[in-house]
């Protein structure tokens, strides 16, 4: 028997990568940051300090159980943060927002992402050459649709928020956060405390 021929090997790769959204493609990168997890306590604490109230039922965001996730999000935001979904590109809220100010986890308030460390990168999809707090921010191999990338998550609550390549601004860090709207939170700079 023949080995398969390599042309075919390569449009059946081309073929399986179009079947998937385009922030599926990009040059995987190692796992940057994978902080151990934090108390509960320190997560209630950094919440509410920055982003408003949260009851005690809600200081260890790891533990909500799927049900009150599906309470607490609109289901492109479940589909999302707690399925791993992606959204269409350039359909999604912030993907071509130019305002000063912060980007927090919509699951959680965490806050993830600056203005500041925002770029086009013309993906459709929000893009960021760093986080805003690495302790916020960690990363999975993800080796799903036949792919080995790399997943960025909150911290915070393991929602999911995109995947992180190693095609981003070389004058920077060199990285593409490409994070889905629905995953984040934009708070204005006049509205953001600190
Ligand atoms: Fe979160």
């Amino acid at each position: 028997m023949s080995s398969m021929d390599p042309l075919f090997g390569r449009a059946l790769i081309v073929l399986i990568g179009l079947s998937s959204s385009a922030c599926e493609f990009g040059t995987p990168v190692q796992p940057v940051h994978m902080p151990s997890p934090p108390t509960a306590g320190t997560d209630a604490r950094e919440v509410k300090g920055r982003y408003g109230k949260v009851t005690e039922k809600e200081r260890d965001m790891r533990s909500l159980s799927d049900e009150e996730w599906r309470r607490r999000l609109t289901p492109e935001q479940y589909h999302i943060l707690r399925e791993k979904g992606t959204e269409r590109p350039f359909t999604g809220e912030y993907y071509n927002n130019h305002e000063k100010g912060v980007y927090v986890c919509a699951g959680c308030g965490a806050k993830l992402f600056a203005s500041d460390a925002k770029y086009d990168s013309g993906s459709g999809w929000p893009s960021f050459y760093k986080p805003a707090d690495t302790e916020n921010v960690r990363t999975e191999v993800d080796r799903s649709h036949h792919m080995v990338r790399t997943e960025v998550l909150c911290s915070k609550c393991n929602g999911h928020l995109g995947h992180v390549f190693e095609d981003g601004p070389a004058d920077k860090t060199g990285l593409r956060y490409c994070i889905n709207s629905a995953s984040l939170k934009f708070i204005p700079k006049d509205k953001a405390d600190e």
